[in-house]
Parts: C-alpha cells; sequence; structure tokens
C-alpha cells in the first residue's frame, strides 16, 4: 500500500512541472550537504594505512552522491600526524584517520582500542567491539574527550620489529632505542629499553641516521616500503604489541550528534567497510612481500624466543597493572578487554588456532 501510495504522488508532483520539483529538491540538498576535514595520522598514498583511509574518504562521497564532501588531509598537509586528535577534538576538524594507542598519553584506555601487548586479533577484536561492550566503552572514554570513533581498518597480527643485531634473550633489549608505541613501548621499557614514539614518515631517517637501533611499524607489505631493511637486518616475530591494530575514524562527537540518524548510519558502513576491506588486503599482500623480503633483500627472518615471550608476558602484566591503577574507566576498559580475550580467545583456540594447526601440518605448509 505505501509504495503504491509513493509512487502516486510522485506521479503527480512530475504532472505537477520540472520547476516545482527542482525548486523544492535544490533548498534540501543544500540543506543537507556536509564538508568534513578529515586529517589522518598517516602519510600521502601509504599502502594501506594511507590509502586505506583515502578509500574510505571516497566511499563516503561515493556512497552518498557527492553530498557528503571530504577533504583529506595527509600526516602534515594541515597538522602533524600527532595533532589530529587536538584537531578534531577542538571541532577545527571534523574526523581523523589514526591508531587510537598514539593518544595513550591522554587516557592509556585509548591504546586498547588500538591493539595492546598480548591483546586481541582482528577477528576476536571485531567481537568485543561489536558484541561484547567494547564500543560503548569506546564511546564512554571518547566521549569524555569530544569524540566518537568507529572501527575503521585493521593490519592483523604486526611483526616484532626490525633490529640492527639478533635477540636471543630479554637481556639483550637492554639500553635498545626502539620506535614503538602504545603499551607496547612500556612493555619494552620494563625489559630495558627506550622506547620511542614515531610517526611513520619519521622512522627511516631516524634508523639510517642511528637516532634509534630498532623500529616495529606494520608488516612485510607496508614495511617493505619504507626500507628498513638498509638499516637492520632482522626481522622478527610475532609482534606481542599488536595483535591485530584496530584503526578508527575519530569524529568531533559534536558534529557526529548532529548528523542525522542516516548519515551516521552511511558513515558507520563505509568506515565498517573499510575495517574489512583493509584487512583483506594486508591478508592478501604480506605472504609475498615477505618473500621479496628475504629474497631480494636478503632479510634475516627470526622467531622471538619462548624466553623472550615469557619475559614480554610478566613485563605486560606490570603495565597492566599501572594501567587498572589509573582511573576507575581505565579498569573497566581492561576487565572488559580480559573477559572477552578469555571467552573469544577460548574459542578461537579449538576452533580458528586448532583447524589452522592440523591443516598446516597435514599439507606442510
Ligand atoms: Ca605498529
Amino acid at each position: 500500500m505505501k509504495r503504491r501510495k509513493f509512487i502516486k504522488t510522485a506521479g503527480l508532483a512530475s504532472a505537477g512541472g520540472a520547476i516545482a520539483v527542482s525548486n523544492m529538491a535544490a533548498p534540501a540538498i543544500a540543506k543537507d550537504r556536509i564538508e568534513i576535514a578529515m586529517v589522518a595520522t598517516w602519510p600521502r598514498d601509504f599502502p594501506g594505512l594511507g590509502t586505506g583511509a583515502q578509500r574510505m574518504a571516497q566511499r563516503i562521497k561515493d556512497m552518498s552522491d557527492g553530498r557528503i564532501q571530504i577533504q583529506y588531509f595527509a600526516a602534515g598537509e594541515r597538522v602533524g600526524a600527532f595533532d589530529s586528535f587536538d584537531e578534531v577534538a577542538s571541532g577545527n576538524a571534523q574526523a581523523y584517520h589514526a591508531a587510537d594507542y598514539y593518544w595513550k598519553g591522554k587516557h592509556p584506555g585509548w591504546a586498547y582500542f588500538t591493539s595492546v601487548p598480548f591483546g586481541l586479533t582482528y577477528t576476536e577484536m571485531n567481537a568485543w567491539i561489536r558484541f561484547g561492550g567494547g564500543q560503548q566503552l569506546w564511546d564512554e572514554l571518547a566521549g569524555g574527550f569530544g569524540i566518537k570513533a568507529v572501527m575503521a581498518g585493521s593490519t592483523g597480527v604486526q611483526m616484532g620489529g626490525w633490529f640492527n643485531k639478533e635477540i636471543n634473550t630479554a637481556d639483550d633489549l637492554k639500553g635498545l632505542k626502539m620506535r614503538i608505541p602504545g603499551l607496547g613501548g612500556d612493555v619494552m621499557a620494563k625489559l630495558g629499553a627506550s622506547p620511542v614514539s614515531l610517526p611513520g614518515g619519521q622512522i627511516y631517517e631516524n634508523l639510517v641516521s642511528g637516532a634509534i637501533d630498532a623500529t616495529e611499524w606494520v608488516g612485510p607489505w607496508n614495511d617493505s616500503f619504507m626500507k628498513f631493511y638498509e638499516a637492520a637486518k632482522y626481522y622478527y616475530f610475532p609482534g606481542m604489541h599488536e595483535p591485530g591494530s584496530m584503526l578508527s575514524f575519530g569524529m568531533n562527537a559534536s558534529f557526529w550528534s548532529k548528523l542525522s540518524k542516516n548519515d551516521q548510519i552511511l558513515i558507520e558502513s563505509a568506515a565498517s567497510m573499510e575495517n574489512d576491506v583493509m584487512m583483506s588486503e594486508y591478508n592478501a599482500k604480506n605472504g609475498a612481500a615477505l618473500a621479496s623480503l628475504i629474497k631480494d633483500q636478503g632479510v634475516e627472518l627470526r622467531e622471538f624466543s619462548d624466553e623472550i615471550y615469557d619475559s614480554f608476558g610478566v613485563a605486560a602484566n606490570e603495565v597492566f597493572d599501572e594501567v587498572r591503577g589509573h582511573s576507575a574507566l581505565a579498569n573497566k576498559i581492561h576487565e572488559s578487554f580480559l573477559k572477552s580475550r578469555s571467552e573469544v580467545g577460548g574459542w578461537a583456540n579449538i576452533a580458528d588456532v586448532a583447524y589452522l594447526r592440523q591443516r598446516n601440518r597435514v599439507l606442510g605448509l
């Protein structure tokens, strides 16, 4: 009945003349036109992180048929990478694409909404954010800073990093100056390293000049573009610090609250799609990139030993104790994270992990 009525009404409007329709439509489009200045923590066109953020901006334009316009600024084009947060919280820009753990100095709770040591993989993270209370806690934390953030990408499990010497025991980490942000950096500090947080665009020059001895970034596909192998040959896995780094589309909360429900869903959908597409791209490209790094660049692949992992575990627990002591909200986020890690991770252990172990054993992968 409703559809029939709509067709009839539309027919009448059309019969009323083109001028009347256009006069009615034009102000509505102008009224709903939305402009977003979007800043990012990634270099322009940087594969995966930058191209994913840019692809998401284009998707919002396309999904809204151009009604929502996004002017995209890569790191340094409008503000420095790490000034993105303040630019959006203050309302100077409407949105950022970033890794929220860059803001851990403002509140350690932010780290959980990218990745934490011994944290969640991509699938586990999605389960926590969507069904384990993660988004509600993210809203509570972000709301306190005038931000509304949604999932907008993932790198998956990251590599442990690039070192200019072998790391055979935890003692080998002592005195090492390493680029490693988030709580992973705090874990390294507990083991005697000196962590620094540098935006992606500044890592290479610091590694080559010797200002830092080691760095983590993402994984083979991304790291190969950075040419870290020119200064550090040993490439360690797996990274305990970022097992499923989620990227975020953070919006000014006041801007977000004024959007129509329709536009909120449109933006959430575009971001959620990027969360999926970016992960697919990393999974599709990391394997071949790693093979090339080893074959063409002479990179030495190494696995962190159980002993080093045990040391990471002890240090991570010390870091988590400090986070929990920070505030009631930090403790609440940590408790919720622990519950999901136990429930979702426990299931993954007898599903994904057990299956992959058997499949790869039988096939010799
Ligand atoms: Ca990283």
